[in-house]
C-alpha cells in the first residue's frame, strides 16, 4: 500500500473528514484491521487566512510547499491538499516536490463530467468562485459551464464557511441560506452542484438536495484510496 500525505488544517474540521474518509474506505476494501497509512503535516489555519486576505499567495505557497516537500521527505507516495481554495498554489507544490500532487479540480471536475453534467452551480469560498484558477480548470479541462452565485450570496456562501464551518458551527439558517442559494441556481438552468469547499459537506449533503452533489472532500478522498491501493495486489517489490 502507498502512503498518503496529507497537508491539512485549513480547516482541521474537513481534514478530519478526510482522515475518517481515507480509514474507512481502506478498511472496506481490504477487511479486517486494514487501515490507510497517513503522513499528516496539519498547519494552524489562523496563519493561512492571514496570508490569503493579505494577498499574500507567493507566500502561502512557500508554506505550502515546504510542508510538501517535508512530506515527501518523511516518505509520502502523493499529496493532497486538503483544500480547494488553496489549489490555486497547486502548481507550486507540485514543482516542489518529485511525488505526485492529487488534484482536487481534477478529481471534482471527472466526476461531474462522467455523470454526464454540464453546467454544475459552484459553492466555495470567495477566493475560488471569484479567481479563474479552478473555474477555468473545470471549463477548460473537463468542458464544464460553472455557474457561480450573485455577489451578495457569494458573501453569504463565503462568510458561513469562514465564520461558521471552518469553527466547527453547523446552523440551520446556514443550511437554508444555502438551500436557496442552489435553488435559484436551478432556476437558472444549473444541473448539478460542486460542494468545492472542503466544509460544505459538513452543512448540506445529497439528502438535502434536489440536484447531484459532487463533494470536493468525498471525491478526493476517494482519489487518494484509489492512488493508495492501486499496486496492493501486487506482490511487494522487496520480497524475497
Ligand atoms: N477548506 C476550504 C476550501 O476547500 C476553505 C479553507 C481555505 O481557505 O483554504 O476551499
Amino acid at each position: 500500500m502507498r502512503t498518503i500525505g496529507l497537508l491539512g488544517g485549513m480547516s482541521w474540521e474537513s481534514t478530519a473528514v478526510y482522515y475518517r474518509c481515507i480509514n474507512e474506505s481502506v478498511r472496506d476494501r481490504l477487511g479486517g484491521l486494514h487501515s490507510a497509512q497517513v503522513i499528516m503535516h496539519s498547519v494552524d489555519f489562523e496563519s493561512i487566512v492571514a496570508l490569503q486576505k493579505a494577498d499574500a499567495w507567493d507566500q502561502a505557497g512557500a508554506v505550502l510547499a515546504r510542508l510538501a516537500r517535508n512530506l515527501e521527505t518523511a516518505g509520502a507516495d502523493c499529496i493532497l491538499i486538503c483544500t480547494n481554495t488553496m489549489h490555486k498554489l497547486a502548481d507550486t507544490v507540485q514543482r516542489a516536490v518529485s511525488i505526485p500532487l492529487l488534484h482536487i479540480t481534477d478529481v471534482t471536475g471527472q466526476a461531474v463530467a462522467a455523470a454526464g453534467k454540464r453546467r454544475p452551480l459552484l459553492l466555495a469560498t470567495r477566493y475560488t468562485m471569484e479567481q479563474d484558477f479552478y473555474l477555468s480548470q473545470l471549463r477548460d479541462q473537463h468542458g464544464l459551464s460553472p455557474l457561480v452565485p450573485d455577489a451578495e450570496d457569494r458573501t453569504a456562501v463565503h462568510d458561513i464557511i469562514f465564520n461558521e464551518l471552518c469553527c466547527g458551527m453547523v446552523r440551520e439558517n446556514s443550511r437554508r441560506r444555502y438551500l436557496d442559494v442552489i435553488a435559484t441556481a436551478k432556476a437558472a438552468g444549473a444541473d448539478s452542484v460542486i460542494l468545492g469547499c472542503t466544509e460544505i459537506g459538513l452543512l448540506i449533503g445529497p439528502q438535502h438536495l434536489d440536484l447531484p452533489a459532487f463533494d470536493s472532500t468525498l471525491l478526493h478522498a476517494d482519489a487518494a484510496v484509489a492512488f493508495a491501493l492501486e499496486r496492493h495486489d501486487e506482490p511487494e517489490r522487496s520480497a524475497a
